[in-house]
């Protein structure tokens, strides 16, 4: 790959964040070039659920955690696994995640969660109408849903943490109004919370590549190359890639679960893990789904994809290596042929995706501390797609050396 002019800023990785990122310097006048090592939405942002899902502010450490996630573990297809060979590696992570939940870090992480969301839902509003994007999404809100009075109550602190970051919702009570919003519920559930501003993509996969292909119309560059290595210079930063190397007055790392092995090159050391997901979908499917539907207890969900739907969610710490155990999306796919009334869709395609997740569930968004024209802008977790259009703009304001929106102190790279 030659370059006669270094181009000014180069995008690591085509995800929803490296595309969103993209498109958002581009606009903001900068020459952009994109560089993945397969293409747009390659990975993680290609199978998931499809949410926005602005609502979820709690970072999954909250208190008490440590008491509840044994039970979890002992099941070894439950909602929560570590892979036996994983065990070890993970441990320093989940320590961090132990004290991510301590009440002051929690009510922290809340706080912080919750300017993010706030960006992120304006920051999609307003990319909506730039991109055609109203006919990509479906605004029909979530369900999640409860199994006995004691689990609802359970959830009530997390719905008055909503409810103190103005977050709009309904707590229901009883399978006959739970019917009015989604008919054909097993009767197990008797309890529902309803968040009316969740916003749902037709298909992640094809809104990535709608963006991606909108920055190259738009006269980005996008390439297919791995980024092997970086190398910050005087007023530069070299990009050691597959094909070459190139010069960049700046980059941004957004190399979603594999954007630390770069960072650690820079000498940055950050506890990125990943929290794989599986998920099953169906290309067609009988079941009338008016909303995403949330299975709390069960740690999955089920959403609309394109004409079907998609069935998923788990966490398994396991690391990027050790292949998939697909029996971790038959068994959620199990449970909702049994929550859901005369869902019995055949076939379907299974997936297993690498969400890049921090212990404390925040992003890193911010500058380098040891590369300054290196941006970090990963680690979105379970919220990747729902902070795409925030994280964007947060990475064009980090560019232009602006004052960012909202405070990027609890999303530094070096707060661990
Ligand atoms: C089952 C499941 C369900 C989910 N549901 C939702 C949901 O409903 N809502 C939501 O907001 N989030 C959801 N998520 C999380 C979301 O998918 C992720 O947070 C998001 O996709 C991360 O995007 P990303 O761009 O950071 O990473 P990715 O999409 O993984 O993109 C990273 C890109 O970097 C490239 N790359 C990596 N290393 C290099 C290199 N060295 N050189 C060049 N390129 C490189 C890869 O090829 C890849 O294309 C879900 C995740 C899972 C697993």
């Amino acid at each position: 790959m030659t370059e006669p002019k270094a181009p000014e800023i180069i995008v690591i990785g085509a995800g929803i964040i490296g595309v969103s990122s993209a498109l958002a310097l581009l606009r903001a006048g900068h020459r952009v070039r994109l560089l993945d090592r397969t293409g747009v939405a390659a990975e993680t942002s290609s199978g998931n659920a499809g949410a926005f899902a602005f609502t979820e502010i709690e970072p999954l450490a909250t208190p008490g955690i440590m008491r509840k996630a044994p039970k979890w573990l002992l099941d070894p297809l439950g909602p929560l696994a570590i892979r036996p060979a994983y065990a070890a590696r993970i441990a320093p992570w989940m320590l961090r995640f132990w004290r991510a939940s301590w009440l002051d870090r929690y009510e922290g992480g809340v706080k912080a969660q919750s300017s993010l969301m706030t960006l992120s839902r304006a920051a999609l509003e307003r990319l909506l109408p730039t991109v055609d994007g109203e006919t990509r999404i479906r605004r029909e809100g979530q369900l999640q849903l409860f199994e006995s009075q004691s689990e609802f109550e359970a959830s009530l602190p997390s719905w008055e943490a909503r409810r103190q970051q103005g977050i709009r919702f309904d707590l229901i009570e009883g399978q006959q109004a739970i019917a009015e919003i989604q008919p054909g519920l097993s009767p197990r559930f008797t309890h529902a919370g309803f968040t009316p501003d969740w916003i749902n993509v037709v298909d992640p996969a094809q809104w990535t590549r709608h963006l991606g292909q909108q920055f190259v119309a738009e006269g980005g560059s996008l390439d297919t190359a791995e980024v092997r290595a970086l190398t910050p210079g005087e007023s530069w930063v070299e990009v050691v890639t597959s094909t070459g190397s190139l010069r960049a007055g700046q980059v941004v790392v957004a190399a979603g679960a594999w954007s630390h092995h770069l960072a650690r090159g820079l000498g940055d050391k950050i506890p990125l893990e990943t929290e794989r997901g599986y998920n099953t979908t169906f290309a067609s499917c009988d079941f009338d789904l008016r909303t995403h539907v949330t299975f709390s207890r069960h740690g999955f969900v089920v959403s609309k994809i394109g004409e079907g739907v998609r069935i998923g969610g788990a966490v398994e710490l396991g690391g990027l290596q050790l292949p998939p155990n697909y029996k971790r999306a038959e068994i959620l796919l199990r449970k909702a042929r049994s929550f859901l009334t005369g869902f019995d869709p055949e076939g379907g395609t299974q997936w297993m995706g690498f969400r890049p997740s921090l212990p404390d569930s925040l992003p890193v968004i911010g500058r380098s501390p040891t590369a300054e024209r290196v941006i970090y802008a990963f680690g979105h977790g379970h919220l990747g797609l729902t902070q795409s259009a925030g994280t964007a703009e947060l990475v064009a304001a980090l560019a232009a050396g602006r004052t960012p929106e909202i405070s990027l102190a609890p999303f530094a790279p070096q707060r661990f």
